[in-house]
C-alpha cells in the first residue's frame, strides 16, 4: 500500500466516525484534496485512488500543473475538478477563470465582478464560494460577514449572471482551544442560514470549512465540504517549478 492509500484509508476513517458522531451520511460531506506545493504526479496519483476533486491556492503554481492534469483529465473515470482556495487578485481574474472549475475565495465585490466579467467572455458558468472572516487575525482572506461589502456583494450576485453562487467558506483560526473552533464553524453556518434567508435568489447550500487538523469539528457542526491537505499528502515545501 502506498502512503497516499494509507493516509486516504485513515481520513475517511476519521471522516466516518466524525459523520457518524454527528447522524450525519457521508455522502452529505464532500473531500476536496488540497494539493497545493504537490507536483502534478501527486493529482494523478489520488485521482487513480478516485480523488477527483482538488483545491489549489496560487494561478501561478496551478498554471504549471494544468497541462500534466490536461492528459490525465482524458483518461480519468469521472471528471476532475480544481478550485481556487487561495486569495485571488482581480487582474488575474480572466487566468483563473480560463484554469479554475470554481473560485471558492471571493471576497469582494470587485473581484466578482472581474470574475462574471471573464466567465462570460469565455462562456462560462462559474460556481463560486464567498469567504468569509470570522477570526479576527489580521492576515486572514475574507469578507466580515457584517460589513457594508458582504453587504453590497450578496445583493450584487444575483445581477452577475456569469456567476453561480453555491455557499460559503471559511478558515477557523489555528492553534485555538476546541471550543473557539467549534463556535468559527457553527458561525459560518448561522451566516448562511442568515443570508438564505435575506436573499432567497441566492442558493448557498455549501458550507467549505475543515482542515487537516480540525474537519471532524467541523463535520459535527455542518461542513458540506472539507478541505484536506496534509493529512493526505504529507508536510508541505514550498512549491517549485519542475525544470
Ligand atoms: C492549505 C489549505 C487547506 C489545507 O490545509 P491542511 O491543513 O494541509 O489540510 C485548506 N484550506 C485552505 C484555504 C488552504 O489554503
Amino acid at each position: 500500500m502506498t502512503q497516499l492509500q494509507e493516509n486516504l484509508e485513515r481520513l475517511e476513517a476519521a471522516i466516518a466516525v466524525a459523520c457518524r458522531k454527528a447522524g450525519r451520511s457521508r455522502s452529505e460531506v464532500e473531500l476536496m484534496a488540497v494539493s497545493k506545493t504537490y507536483p502534478a504526479t501527486t493529482l494523478a496519483e489520488a485521482a487513480a485512488l478516485g480523488l477527483t476533486f482538488f483545491g489549489e491556492n496560487r494561478v501561478q503554481e496551478f498554471a504549471g500543473k494544468a497541462p500534466e492534469l490536461a492528459a490525465l483529465h482524458e483518461r480519468a473515470a469521472s471528471p476532475i475538478r480544481v478550485h481556487l482556495i487561495g486569495h485571488l487578485q482581480s487582474n488575474k481574474a480572466l487566468r483563473a477563470v480560463e484554469l479554475f472549475d470554481g473560485i471558492d475565495s471571493v471576497d469582494s465585490v470587485r473581484l466578482a465582478e472581474r470574475l462574471n466579467e471573464a466567465a462570460g467572455k469565455l462562456g462560462k458558468r462559474l460556481p463560486i464560494l464567498l469567504e468569509v472572516k470570522l477570526s479576527t487575525e489580521e492576515t486572514k482572506a475574507g469578507l466580515a460577514p457584517d460589513s457594508a461589502e458582504a453587504a453590497q456583494l450578496l445583493e450584487r450576485l444575483p445581477s452577475l449572471i456569469h456567476l453561480d453562487p453555491r455557499g460559503l467558506m471559511t478558515i477557523a483560526p489555528l492553534g485555538v482551544p476546541e471550543d473557539e473552533t467549534r463556535a468559527c464553524f457553527r458561525s459560518l453556518g448561522a451566516w448562511r442560514e442568515r443570508w438564505a434567508a435575506a436573499y432567497p435568489h441566492l442558493a448557498l447550500e455549501v458550507l467549505s470549512m475543515g482542515m487537516s487538523g480540525d474537519f471532524a469539528l467541523a463535520i459535527e457542526e455542518g461542513a458540506t465540504r472539507i478541505r484536506v491537505g496534509t493529512a493526505l499528502f504529507g508536510k508541505r515545501s514550498p512549491y517549485t517549478v519542475p525544470a
